[in-house]
């Protein structure tokens, strides 16, 4: 007989951990909701909103492989698709692992549903609070370390395998020359996904998978023909090359296909194997144990209210290149924004070192750019976009998270990516017609935030960089044409 109604939200599609790692067929009911207002609350990104729901439905059809009760609820709310499944099975208790959003949250614990502790992370929301309570700053790498140590992984007798806890200064090389990136793999569509993309009107491209099978088969692609080349080339941007090494693992990882404790065990496998180097291993197990922990312990750390901070004041729309790459000149930038418009991915430089960084140097409000984000990006979520937005990528918390804004002109863009020859601006130029934008908004960021920043130790450099500039007026007279062209979406 039915007793409880497990409510599977639809990033926790996992068997073995949340509210399903104890379910009994016999006992317990399965409900997911896949609510109107999730489809067509907000212009999400058809891929996005395609990988959201096949993936949600073929959960939902294993389920009933495995013997379960599944109730997959089309309905106008999530509120509204449990009333149903109580209206079928009378007011049964509802069980849910804990929620990944303050109101998302807030919202069903209202309704009385019970919530189980959220172990789709290595790190307890309590437990990270009490690292966070005892920090005099939320520096990452210090929360990296201890999880290296808490964990155990690559250390020995509390000592870093290989000599060193970060192998960065090995790694952010320029994109190489002459090289061969081995095959992307394809995710073939089937019978769900076509019903899905037919609902959607959407024709998906292969590049993501909506089954555990499909993540397992992207994680073991990526451990052999990808993760010894990750650390070396993870900051690049080529041209013609969108991925890189990177994993694309974070989709799965977020909606629960895969465990953080998977994926860590493979690389580690095969650093053991000795299939690839301590470099890129680290780099990897950086971003798994130590970013993507820290991101989310931050977001409950901080509360519901660090989302609507705002300290360098920026009151600009959402500049109209964001939401069409052709209302722009600027070749990083339109490469960007145009495979966010293919694929709503792109990897971790492009997301913060060109879209965030033209937010932060144009004084782009960051609401506005938070919510473009979260819509666009195949793996976005409440928990992680928001301390990545407000916190590293517009500087909106004035430095809680990170010590410095992540600002950067043409000099750094053209080291790190292959888009400036070809561009119709020139990367060294920060004045003129053909001056790089990125080149004149970043010494016109600093000029305009010389004051907030002055006694930042982390930016003295560059700040005394720009009373060298002998030609502040003309930069500041280019800056503001440069703005309200970008604005216009004529630059
Ligand atoms: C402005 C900005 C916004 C971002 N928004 C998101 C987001 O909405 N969702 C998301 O999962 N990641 C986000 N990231 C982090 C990172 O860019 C993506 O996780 C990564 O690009 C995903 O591709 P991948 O799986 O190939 O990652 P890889 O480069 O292969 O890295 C491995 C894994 O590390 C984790 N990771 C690394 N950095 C972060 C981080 N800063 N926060 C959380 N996880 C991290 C991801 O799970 C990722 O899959 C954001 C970063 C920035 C700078
Ligand atoms: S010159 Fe400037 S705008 Fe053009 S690609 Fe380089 S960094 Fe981007």
């Amino acid at each position: 007989m039915i007793e409880r109604i497990l409510f599977v939200a639809f990033d926790h599609l996992n068997f073995d951990y949340g509210v399903l790692s104890d379910a009994r067929p016999e006992r317990d009911l399965i409900a997911l909701v896949e609510s109107q207002r999730m489809l067509t609350g907000r212009p999400w990104h058809p891929e996005r909103l395609f990988f959201m729901v096949s993936a949600a439905r073929h959960f939902a059809e294993e389920a009933r492989e495995r013997g379960f009760t599944v109730r997959y609820v089309q309905a106008p709310t999530t509120l509204a698709g449990l009333e149903s499944v109580r209206a079928e099975f009378g007011a049964l208790p509802i069980v849910s692992a804990e929620l990944s959003s303050f109101g998302q949250a807030a919202a069903l614990s209202d309704f009385g549903v019970t919530f189980i502790e959220n172990d789709f992370f290595l790190t307890s929301r309590s437990d990270f609070g009490l690292w966070a309570g005892r920090q005099k700053s939320f520096v990452m790498e210090n929360f990296y370390r201890a999880q290296r140590v808490r964990l155990g992984i690559l250390v020995d007798d509390g000592k870093p395998d290989g000599g060193r806890w970060n192998y960065d200064a090995d790694n952010r090389l320029p994109p190489p020359k002459n090289y061969t990136w081995p095959a992307r793999l394809e995710h073939e569509r089937d019978a769900i996904d076509f019903e899905v993309a037919a609902q959607l009107e959407h024709r998906p491209t292969t590049t993501w998978a909506t089954t555990r099978a499909g993540a397992l088969a992207q994680l073991a692609n990526f451990v052999e023909n990808h993760l010894s080349g990750f650390g070396p080339y993870e900051d690049a941007i080529a041209k013609d090359e969108w991925a890189l090494h990177h994993s694309l693992l974070s989709p799965y990882l977020n909606v629960g296909l895969l465990h953080a404790r998977e994926v860590i065990a493979a690389a580690l496998s095969a650093y053991r194997d000795g299939l690839a180097p301590i470099e890129s291993v680290e780099a990897f197990v950086r971003q798994v144990i130590g970013w993507r922990e820290y991101i989310n312990g931050m977001y409950w750390f901080l509360g519901p209210d660090y989302r609507n901070l705002n300290r360098l004041n920026a009151t600009r729309p959402l500049l109209p290149l964001f939401t069409d790459s052709r209302k722009t000149e600027m070749n990083c930038v339109r490469s960007v924004v145009s495979d966010v418009e293919k694929r709503a991915w792109v990897h971790h430089i492009p997301r913060l070192m060109v879209l965030s960084n033209l937010a932060l140097l144009t004084g782009t409000n960051p609401q506005e750019f938070l919510d473009w984000m979260r819509e666009q990006f195949i793996d976005a979520a409440e928990w992680v976009m928001v301390p990545n937005i407000i916190g590293m990528a517009t500087h909106a918390d004035a430095g809680l998270l990170m010590t410095k804004p992540y600002a950067a002109g043409g000099a750094y863009l053209n080291r790190m990516t292959e888009h400036c020859k070809g561009c119709p601006f020139d990367p060294k130029k920060r004045v003129g017609e053909d001056a790089c934008p990125f080149t004149t908004l970043y010494w016109d960021f600093l000029d305009r935030h010389h004051e907030t920043f002055a006694k930042n130790h982390r930016i003295f450099q560059q700040l005394n960089g720009l009373k060298r500039l002998g030609d502040l007026p003309e930069l500041r007279e280019r800056a503001s044409e440069v703005l309200e062209r970008l604005s216009a979406g004529t630059l």
